[in-house]
């Protein structure tokens, strides 16, 4: 049956899973009166079956659900906590018994940001409900197609809801129906491996990964740890999420609920060594898990298995995320390359936030709305593709415990240093900041973070670097450790876009990962590999980008020299110059006007004199 009904919105979002609920809710907080309509297939009271990866968020994912989308007590409240990452090697993959069988870098303290574990079904349930209440229309149905009309026409989306086909009508259309590609398909928008793929496949940097993964319920949680470590860490083992790792593959172990316990454990592996036709079962999942991690097999096998999953090909991306057009990819409908980092919720956390600023501008019409939708397009396909460039090489490298150690602790100087800050400070959505940064940062992602990448496989099979740990502080210069310097600028809660120092953040970060490259050169390749031409143009041309940050920054303390650090501290310390303490409480008791039913309250409603009033 064919309904001509017509239902027009400010946007419509096709996908209500992870990126398209996040999405609607961060239109409906930054855009008053926006009229937003939700297009899903699945029924909204999602069940168990309903369980998805992408459990665990990450410092700026987390940032973006509890700061940006206001849900920081929903989370507390009902999700898992995280306590950073731990990662684990087997010191001999022959023996993977135990914990003690494995070399493990633990997180030792409590991470600065708060991040979180999440079961996906109730999230993706609770926030679609919330977005309801806030004036969002869904709709319970299946895209069928889309016209995308160029530039501002109406764009008509044909969906199917309750055995109907409907027309809903939006000038933005959002396309967060994941792996069903309703635009990537349609505009030739996909960029997939070569067929082949594997290393030196010029698409996704020659990433060929697939996944399988379960999740399991009331093990024995004893099996991984007892959870007495007082002289280690003062953060708990159990909720990080854990990661171990072996040649071409390493896996994940998440705590996604505590009544009932429940883990989810899966693996990533690299086709090139571990093909699809070797773990695409539960059975081959577990037998691959006994003959190589044996204490997880145990895990899973101690408790009661919920479901089991597989993808055999985990990475694409797109050649263009936000269109002139008015149509947007977002979350696995635009990118994906590995979980590993968790990139998942963190791009669809720059992308969301993008997407949000474009439709406000050009709603509003401003001037410069489509400048900033060719900038912000340019900057999340350069955040792609440094997420996609930390994943080279990783079928080789993945079960060196010494390589992934030093490639680890590397990647949390961008992380921390560059990243993080620049999502804090919102200079992602800063017209005139981000074309620069985009441009410097994808030099790096082709400069120095490629060749330090690719020079891990060149090191002698015999060379041992010795392990880095992230989390500590005592093994470059300085007492510098990788979060270091990060969160400077929010000791005094310097969040309002512009007031964020986050050049401080990136000019150290520059300077110590020159320091952390020249220690590698040193170790890995000697005095040679030190003087290389290669390596001194490296050297030089992060300290070149630190002292041009440095510029940088003193031209931020300059425009800002007369701004308060947060206007809402300013303004109270402006009340603060007229305050005066008055030791008094105001006459209540003749406002009680429900009588006394029990003993209790009667007891508790006899009139007491104001203390306070009698000492002053
Ligand atoms: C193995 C693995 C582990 C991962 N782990 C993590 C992690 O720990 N942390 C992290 O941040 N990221 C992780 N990710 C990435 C994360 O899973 C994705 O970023 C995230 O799930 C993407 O959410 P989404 O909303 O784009 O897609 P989905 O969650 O797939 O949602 C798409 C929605 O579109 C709907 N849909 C489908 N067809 C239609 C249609 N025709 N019309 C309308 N709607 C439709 C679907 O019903 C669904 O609700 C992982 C990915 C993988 C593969």
């Amino acid at each position: 049956m064919y309904t001509s009904q017509s239902h027009e919105y400010d946007v419509v979002i096709m996908g209500a899973g992870f990126a398209g609920i996040c999405q609607a809710r961060h239109l409906m907080l930054n855009i008053p009166n926006i009229k937003v309509a939700l297009i899903d297939p699945r029924p909204e009271e999602r069940t168990d079956k309903d369980l998805k990866v992408g459990e665990s968020l990450v410092e700026v994912s987390s940032l973006f659900v509890t700061k940006e989308l206001g849900l920081y007590e929903y989370m507390i409240e009902n999700h898992t906590p995280k306590f950073g990452l731990n990662f684990h090697w087997p010191k001999d993959p022959a023996r993977t018994e135990t914990i003690d069988d494995y070399l493990s870098i633990w997180d030792n303290r409590q991470p600065s940001i708060t991040t979180f574990h999440m079961n996906r079904s109730k999230f993706e349930r609770d926030v679609l409900q919330m977005n309801k209440e806030m004036g969002a229309v869904f709709y319970n149905g299946r895209v069928l197609d889309v016209d995308l009309t160029p530039g501002d026409a109406i764009k008509t989306v044909k969906s199917k809801v309750n055995g109907e086909v409907i027309e809903i009508k939006a000038k933005h259309v959002i396309d967060a129906a994941g792996r069903r590609f309703i635009i990537g398909n349609k505009t030739n928008n996909l960029i997939f491996n070569q067929v082949g793929g594997g290393e030196g496949s010029d698409n996704l940097y020659g990433v060929n990964n697939g996944s399988a993964w379960l999740r399991v319920r009331n093990m024995d949680r004893s099996l991984f740890h007892d959870g007495y470590d007082p002289t280690s860490a003062t953060a708990s083992h159990w909720y990080a999420t854990n990661h171990w790792f072996g040649h071409g593959h390493w896996l994940w172990m998440i705590p996604t609920s505590t009544d009932p316990l429940e883990l989810s454990i899966g693996v990533i592996h690299h086709h090139e060594v571990i093909p699809s036709e070797q773990i695409n079962t539960r059975e081959k999942f577990l037998a691959f898990l006994k003959a190589n991690h044996t204490h997880l097999y145990k895990l899973i096998t101690s408790g009661e298995q919920i479901d089991f999953h597989y993808l055999p090909r985990v990475a694409h991306s797109s050649k263009m995320v936000f269109s002139p057009d008015n149509w947007y990819v977002l979350g696995d409908a635009a990118y994906i390359f590995d979980a590993f980092y968790s990139y998942g919720a963190t791009m669809i956390s720059f992308a969301a936030e993008s997407i949000t600023e474009i439709i406000r501008a050009k709603l509003a019409g401003e001037a410069n709305a489509e400048q900033k939708r060719f900038a912000f397009n340019e900057f999340n396909l350069t955040m792609a593709r440094s997420a996609n460039g930390v994943m080279r090489y990783h079928a080789k490298q993945l079960g060196n415990a010494s390589v992934m150690s030093w490639r680890i602790y590397f990647e949390y100087m961008w992380w921390f240093g560059i990243i993080l800050p620049l999502f804090i400070g919102k200079r992602h959505l800063d017209i005139t900041f981000v074309p620069q940064f985009t441009q410097a940062f994808s030099a790096n992602i082709d400069g120095v973070l490629a060749d330090v990448h690719k020079q891990f496989n060149q090191l002698d099979r015999g060379t041992n670097l010795g392990i880095l740990d992230c989390y500590r502080a005592d093994q470059l210069i300085g007492e510098y450790y990788t979060s270091k310097r990060f969160d400077d600028y929010l000791e005094n809660a310097k969040y309002e876009p512009g007031r964020t120092n986050i050049f401080a953040s990136i000019k150290s970060a520059y300077y110590y990962v020159a320091i952390w490259y020249t220690m590698f050169q040193w170790k890995g390749f000697g005095l040679a590999g030190l003087l290389a031409p290669r390596s001194l143009y490296n050297i030089f041309r992060l300290l070149a980008l630190s002292s041009y940050t440095a510029i940088g920054e003193l031209i931020y303390r300059f425009q800002t020299r007369n701004l308060p650090a947060n206007s809402q501290v300013e303004k109270m310390r402006q009340e603060f110059k007229n305050y005066q303490y008055q030791a008094q409480l105001q006459p209540w008791t003749p406002e009680i006007d429900s009588p006394c039913t029990d003993q209790q309250s009667s007891e508790q409603a006899v009139p007491r004199l104001p203390e306070l009033s009698v000492l002053s």
